[in-house]
């Protein structure tokens, strides 16, 4: 059997969306469970929609998410230029083998299935004019091919001389008239395409001697010996045209299999930055700064750990076929196949995201969590001892989603509040109350014994507690009084109890 090869090949047009990762993800699961190569490639042939920065996006997402290509990256973690052992076909940069595409162009037109095109883009503009004008579209096809400027129209002559003379001509595929593209598709199943509705797209173009990403698709899937591709289903569309040009090639095709989008959380349609940044989530997942200085925001950066962002993307669009949620990497590509990717999008939920996290964020041990806590401390001023750091973040992290709610949640065991919270003061901070807790608080030496102490007196447990709890972390909510007073010892308590005595009036 021919060894599985898979490619994620996208374009550096600004940075990847999470349903390019996901693409990258399903391409990688698919290669690894059959023990074959993921290969990564850069399709930037088109330097219109070129963003500096992009690339490098695109490695540090997938190396951030564990997605790690066996081709296409060199040593010092860039794209391969030069071809070695692992590297066989490099360059993996589109831009960087124009010198490949243009013998495959001409080849076509020599057999038939391609030509010369001389229309200029005013001409291109006043047949689309004048199409409109009659209430009709127009297409470059079949239909309207002989009535333009190209080389099945033109002498063989004025053809040679054009191509000589002229910089701005393109080679255009010769999309048969009228026939019935039959397809499969690994997800979608069968498909068939009439041609008629198919136009003559560029493949190649002189005035940059570059291929369009048609023709370079084809040739480098050719060349890369690649065995199915697995892409966003807007290439869908393309395929019979991808078809047709395997064809004419000559070559074998590899297998398709085209997954199903990513849709807004509510409403229909794809999942675009703007719905992100309505209901405050990242659709990237690193940071991204554009060219303009424009910011995104990314999921590393807003708390996700790598292995839940990628545990979440895999479930949006694929199911185990049982109630399994949580996967290791190795566990997908354990359980990972594409019959059981859906047909249709995968509605992307932003609290069932924040689930995850929280799930993985329970996995890990207090000790990592504990010095990825650390430099949170040290950001607000705090300097604590790690074991103590340690024992706390064990006593919360169940009530937390990300790392950086650890300060939100504890900040008052590592300093004492400098404010308190108003409706809370006004609410516990009565003199009966006072005086109990003070008495509760002096007379006692331990949480417990504190409340021994109250429960023997016979006072309202509830209202000395928030009392104290009010003097010690500035409001009446948080963790239990006896973790509070363990963790901040008994003479601090004092202290701020005395502090809050001093600043806080009687209701
Ligand atoms: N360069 C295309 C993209 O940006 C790749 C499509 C494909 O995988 O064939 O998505």
């Amino acid at each position: 059997m021919k060894k599985t090869r898979v490619r994620f090949a996208p374009s550096p047009t600004g940075p990847l969306h999470m349903g390019g990762v996901r693409t990258a993800l399903y391409n990688y699961l698919f290669a690894k469970k059959r023990g074959g190569d993921f290969i990564l490639r850069i399709e930037d042939t088109d330097s219109h929609r070129f963003v500096p920065g992009a690339e490098e996006y695109i490695i540090e997402s997938l190396r951030w998410c564990g997605i790690m290509p066996d081709e296409g990256l060199g040593p010092d973690g860039r794209l391969a230029e030069k071809a070695d052992e692992r590297n066989p076909h490099a360059p993996y940069r589109q831009s960087q083998r124009r010198g490949i595409y243009r013998k495959y162009a001409e080849q076509l037109v020599r057999d038939g299935f391609a030509y010369y095109a001389f229309d200029t883009a005013a001409e291109l503009e006043a047949a689309r004019s004048q199409a409109e004008a009659a209430g009709q579209t127009f297409i470059y096809n079949a239909a309207t091919r002989g009535s333009l400027r190209n080389s099945l129209t033109m002498g063989s002559d004025e053809v040679e001389r054009l191509l000589g003379e002229r910089n701005d001509w393109t080679i255009r595929f010769r999309m048969p008239s009228d026939e019935v593209v039959v397809m499969e598709d690994l997800i979608r199943g069968h498909i068939e395409v009439n041609t008629s509705t198919l136009d003559d797209k560029v493949l190649w173009k002189r005035a940059d001697e570059l291929p369009t990403y048609h023709l370079a698709n084809i040739v480098d899937d050719h060349l890369m010996e690649i065995s199915h591709v697995i892409r966003g289903e807007e290439w869908l569309p393309s395929l019979p045209l991808h078809f047709l040009l395997y064809r004419a090639f000559g070559w074998e095709r590899p297998e398709f299999a085209h997954l199903p989008l990513l849709l807004k959380p509510v409403g229909n349609g794809k999942l675009s930055k703007r719905d992100g940044d309505k209901m405050g989530f990242p659709v990237f997942p690193l940071k991204w700064t554009s060219p303009e200085g424009e910011v995104s925001r990314g999921y590393r950066e807003d708390g996700y750990f790598a292995d839940a962002f990628v545990n979440l993307l895999a479930m949006l669009g694929w199911n185990p076929g049982t109630e399994q949620e949580i996967f290791s990497m190795e566990e997908l590509i354990e359980a990972f196949s594409l019959e059981k990717v859906g047909k249709s999008g995968a509605k992307f939920n932003p609290e069932k995201a924040k689930w995850f996290n929280k799930e993985y964020l329970r996995m890990r041990s207090d000790e990592e969590l504990c010095s990825l806590f650390m430099p949170i401390l040290s950001s607000n001023g705090v300097n604590a001892p790690a074991e103590k750091v340690q024992e706390i973040v064990g006593l919360i992290k169940e009530r937390a989603t990300f790392v950086s709610d650890f300060w939100d949640i504890a900040w008052y065991l590592f300093k004492a509040p400098e404010e308190y919270v108003e409706k809370d003061a006004s609410k516990f901070w009565k003199k009966e109350n006072v005086d109990m807790a003070r008495q509760a608080l002096t007379e006692t030496d331990s949480a417990q014994a504190m409340e021994e102490y109250i429960r023997a007196k016979e006072w309202p447990m509830g209202k000395v507690m928030n009392c104290i709890r009010l003097a010690l972390t500035g409001s009446s909510n948080g963790l239990g009084i006896a973790d509070i007073m363990r963790f901040i010892g008994r003479e601090e308590a004092l202290l701020r109890f005395r502090r809050a005595e001093e600043r806080l009036v009687i209701c």
